[in-house]
């Protein structure tokens, strides 16, 4: 062997991606075929670019085709394009190691949830292994694009690795030669491979030739009008161009000449892959300019929160020759960036209205990019908040409404729009914070996820109306509702407001009488400018070795409850025990909204309060 011919071992993910692949864990063994032209086109794809931005490019004249030729004596399936090709290095990066999304996934899913449950795994395309399925041996023959290239050809029995050796005579781009099992002979029967190309690849933007013969019709489906192209269309573009497995939840297809032409068909996939913990999703809409695409992945395309979405936005307005630098920048890409992303929210927006369970499963996997979208995109967030879903207090369990629906029915002078962040109904129904609101038929709404506190703190408004938290001292609440039976007078609560500040001291910067309490004895309420029970806690998860800044609330107390009259006789006849029922007070209330740090006293108090109690009687 000449030391231009080399023999490696593949890396260990490939090895157990082979081993899976090779151990039939596909039922569906056709899709190699469509995995190899999706690589074939992809090769086209970025040799078509670099053909308008490089001057010298290896076999300028062959034409850009896919040929796929079967042969039924020899049991082969071949498969050709004039794209890209390949050099030595990245042979071995691509096909001798996992550098390419689809298999990185699929052995992320495989390390996960997916061991348990292998119809996950089916999810993912395992791309160029998944000829593995059927070959005994798969052959790569190549040039790269470079002037320089070498002629090259990867061979491999799908074991335990591959060799590379020079070559004479190969045209730019790549062959691929899969010499197929006995039991999968049928691949290389032309009339198989026929049926499965225009299943699958119909809407391939370059011609397909099998056995010599086009067998599809390349036409831009995203420049099609929307009653020329059926579901199934709309569903196996999206699988090809997003390497999807599964049916899109939601498309979009619209095309506009002003500000800008354009053409855009989105996608929602069923799937958000990052609730299967397997990081952030990577950007998938691509740029096209006249059906040549001229970037993948461009930055700043659409908005980082939007990276679930997948699809192609096509403008003749974009230069053919634009630089990945200067795509950066450019203004045209800003100005594509917000008008299909206003128009994606309008869709959204109808969605929801028009069929809102449909979007209710939708929320439910995708909130978590509104949400982040609501904090990071100035520019589109009225939009996003729209589309934000959630409890009241005058909905049932399990419905939802959004912030236009409280503002339907909010009272002709209400200015403000409540709401209290709490982990479930259970808790914001029985804490004392609800009770004026509900007297006095004001909606709350109530949030249960942990970022809500953040995104409010983002969103500040809605519709000119402040967002305001119904824990807040500072809430402001009228005279409407007449509360029953007789208050302490004055005097009396100044005496038992200074009883409990002095005993209290820093723990509580201020004891107050106020209207906002109707059954509960006292609340405690976050002070003006004071930091929130969630903030802290975000922020006690985020660095849990530092301590926490000290909790700060003022205490409401209820001049009209009970237990609260019974309190001023007390701090004058027994102060002790007007001191342990205080405490008790105060760790209850403190419990209940989420701030109390340390329940062991609350223990040892009630013990000493039930002593009391029973001595008295
Ligand atoms: P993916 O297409 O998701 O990147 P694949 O396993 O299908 O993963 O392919 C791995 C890599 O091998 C591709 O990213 C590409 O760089 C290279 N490759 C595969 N087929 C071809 C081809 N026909 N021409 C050029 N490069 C190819
Ligand atoms: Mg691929």
């Amino acid at each position: 062997m000449s030391d231009k011919n080399e023999k490696r071992e593949f890396q260990a993910d490939v090895s157990q991606v082979l081993d899976i692949v090779t151990n039939s864990l596909y039922t569906d063994k056709e899709i190699f075929v469509r995995e190899l032209v999706s690589n074939a086109s992809d090769a086209l794809e970025k040799l078509r670019h670099l053909q308008l931005t490089e001057k010298e490019v290896f076999d300028d004249n062959l034409s850009l085709e896919i040929h796929i030729t079967t042969n039924e004596e020899d049991k082969t399936f071949t498969i050709a394009d004039y794209g890209i090709g390949m050099t030595r290095e990245e042979l071995h990066e691509n096909l001798g190691t996992i550098a390419h999304s689809g298999s990185k996934q699929f052995v992320k899913a495989l390390e996960e949830q997916a061991k348990k449950e292998s119809s996950l795994i089916g999810q993912f395309g395992v791309g160029f292994y998944s000829a593995f399925m059927v070959a005994d041996d798969v052959t790569v023959h190549t040039h790269s694009w470079q002037e320089d290239g070498e002629h090259l050809v990867w061979k491999s029995d799908g074991r335990t690795g591959y060799e590379i050796e020079e070559s004479e005579g190969e045209r730019r781009g790549t062959k691929i030669v899969v010499k197929l099992k006995e039991e999968f002979e049928e691949y290389a029967k032309a009339d198989r491979i026929k049926h499965i190309i225009e299943s699958y690849s119909a809407f391939v933007s370059f011609p397909i030739l099998l056995n010599g013969e086009r067998v599809n019709t390349v036409e831009a489906i995203w420049r099609k009008q929307k009653s020329e192209i059926s579901d199934e269309e709309y569903n196996e573009f999206y699988k090809f161009t997003s390497k999807a497995f599964d049916d899109p939840r939601y498309r979009m297809h619209f095309s506009s000449d002003t500000p800008l032409e354009l053409n855009a068909l989105i996608f929602v996939p069923t799937e958000n892959t990052e609730l299967f913990g397997f990081g952030q999703m990577e950007a998938g809409v691509s740029l096209y300019c006249k059906n040549v695409l001229i970037d993948d992945k461009p930055d700043g395309l659409i908005p980082e929160w939007a990276r679930f979405l997948r699809g192609v936005i096509d403008s003749s307005d974009i230069p053919l020759n634009i630089s990945r630098e200067s795509m950066q920048d450019s203004a045209l890409v800003k100005k594509l960036n917000r008008v299909v992303i206003r128009k994606f929210l309008k869709f959204l927006d109808k969605e929801a209205k028009s069929d809102p369970e449909k979007y209710g499963e939708f929320y439910e996997k995708f909130s978590r990019f509104l949400k982040e979208g609501v904090v990071t995109d100035f520019e589109h967030r009225e939009d996003l908040a729209k589309l934000l879903r959630f409890e009241s207090s005058m909905t049932e369990k399990g419905e939802s409404v959004g912030f236009e629906d409280y503002l339907s029915r909010a009272k002709d002078d209400q200015d403000k729009i409540y709401y209290l962040i709490t982990p479930d109904r259970k808790t914001a129904e029985a804490g004392p914070y609800l009770e004026a609101f509900k007297a006095r038929g004001l909606e709350v709404i109530y949030f249960y996820d942990a970022v809500d506190d953040y995104l409010i703190q983002n969103l500040r408004q809605f519709k000119d109306k402040d967002l305001v938290s119904i824990d807040r001292s500072d809430v402001e609440l009228d005279d409407s509702v007449e509360a029953e039976g007789e208050a302490l007078e004055e005097s009396a609560i100044e005496t038992l407001s200074s009883f409990m500040q002095e005993h209290f001291g820093d723990r509580v910067k201020k004891v107050a009488a106020g209207k906002r309490l109707i059954d509960s004895p006292v609340a405690v309420l976050t002070p003006d400018q004071g930091m929130s029970a969630q903030m802290r806690q975000m922020m006690k998860a985020m660095n849990p070795d530092e301590d926490a800044p000290p909790v700060e609330v003022e205490m409401e107390i209820n001049p009209r409850h009970p237990l609260i009259k019974q309190l001023f006789d007390t701090q004058g006849e027994n102060p002790e025990l007007a001191q342990l029922v205080s405490d008790q007070l105060l760790d209850g209330a403190l419990l209940t909204a989420g701030l109390l740090e340390d329940r062991k006293d609350l223990i040892t108090r009630n013990i000493s309060l039930m002593e009391a109690a029973l001595r008295k009687s």
